[in-house]
């Protein structure tokens, strides 16, 4: 049975685990008591010593029908900041930070629903195909934990990633792509008030080089960003060095592409006329990906859901998650609903009820899943 307060108790268990991102160990061990209380076995990965954190993804690989292809479940355990010391606060169904800290809902909400479900299909004996349950990592600061899986040892062909928003029904099947960039800018320290004209101000550098460039949103599917910027030691000295962080994402490939070059060239052109050099450091931290409509993996979400009375819905999603790098490695995976709503802020909340609705979705889409094959 899927049972609301056991759901909203579970969860609260979770949040109140401290689990940064690296910092997971003691929720991964906390999920791997709840699977082998149900009689599943779990591994962690060497992502630990990869990402130097100090926990691996854990996952479990549980026999299904035999002739159903392998379907991969995920949702990631660690949270944002300000993310430690989390005191939900239970009002009926409902669940609440303090107000000092997020409540965690992204993503120890869909961390509940995948126990939920797990715990639902083994006490009602319901058929579902083999899955491989994977909790990740290190997801919040890069998607890192899932790049550092072993991809050549999955066998699933299809994957949900538990990790959405507030609606039922909504299942995200697209998402940008991202680039991570970072400059140096480099001055030449001098007396600001005895001999400026013997300086090169880096701070100055970078600001004529930002205000060149567009950002915010580029247009219905491109954004950029310069998110954080520090240098200089005193006012009276002409600063020598500055470091500028930003990002931008698109839908389209080629837009992103030609964001990424302007927000380059300002930087080159800024450095340029001032006889000086901005290293640039360019990442591509996930890649795009849309999962068509006819796709398997999400005909047998968009069934489940009518067959339960949600209204089905595909959206664009405007940030990157572990579906990305699911995507990417081959692996049509699409993103459930889990019922938070203004995550990533201390006014972040959940209803259990809505968490109950997407343990009864996933559920229905393993059942069909499996007796389709
Ligand atoms: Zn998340």
């Amino acid at each position: 049975m899927i049972d609301v307060k056991t759901i909203s108790d579970e969860f609260c268990s979770l949040v109140q685990i401290d689990s940064p991102s690296l910092r997971e160990a003691e929720v991964i061990s906390f999920i791997g008591e709840a699977l082998a209380a149900m009689g599943i076995d779990s591994q962690t990965d060497d992502a630990a010593s990869v990402l130097g954190g100090n926990a691996g993804n854990l996952i479990a690989r549980i026999p299904g029908m035999p002739d159903a292809p392998t379907v991969l479940i995920n949702a990631h355990v660690d949270t944002v900041e300000p993310g430690c010391g989390i005191c939900p606060q239970v009002n009926d169904t409902v669940i609440c930070s303090d107000g000092t800290t997020v409540l965690g809902a992204d993503d120890k909400a869909g961390c509940t629903i995948i126990l939920t479900t797990l715990r639902h299909l083994i006490e009602e004996a319901i058929p579902h195909p083999p899955l491989e349950v994977i909790f990740t990592v290190a997801e919040e600061i890069g998607l890192y934990g899932a790049q550092a899986l072993d991809f050549d040892a999955l066998q699933s062909t299809m994957g949900y990633v538990l990790d959405g928003g507030r609606t039922m029904g909504v299942i995200t099947n697209a998402a940008p792509s991202a680039y991570r960039l970072a400059w140096d800018v480099r001055g030449v320290a001098a007396h600001a008030g005895v001999c400026p004209e013997r300086g090169t101000n880096a701070i100055r550098v970078a600001a004529e080089a930002i205000a060149e460039m567009p950002l915010g949103r580029i247009d219905h599917e491109t954004t950029a960003n310069i998110g954080v910027i520090a240098g200089g030691k005193a006012t009276n000295i002409v600063p020598e060095c500055v470091t500028v962080r930003g990002e931008t994402r698109s839908h389209d490939e080629t837009k992103l592409e030609r964001q990424r070059d302007r927000m380059l060239k300002a930087f080159d052109d800024a450095a340029r006329r001032h006889n000086t050099e901005a290293n640039a450091e360019v990442r591509h931290s996930y890649r795009s990906f849309c999962v068509a409509e006819d796709e398997p993996v999400l005909r047998y979400a968009w069934r489940a859901c009518e067959a339960l009375g949600f209204e089905p819905r595909t959206e664009r999603g405007g940030g990157g998650s572990d579906a990305n790098v699911f995507n990417e490695h081959g692996i049509p995976s699409i993103i459930l609903a889990t019922g938070p709503a203004e995550v990533h802020t201390v006014n972040e909340w959940v209803d259990a009820e809505r968490m109950a609705e997407s343990a009864r979705w996933l559920t229905e889409t393993l059942r069909l899943i499996a007796r389709q094959t």
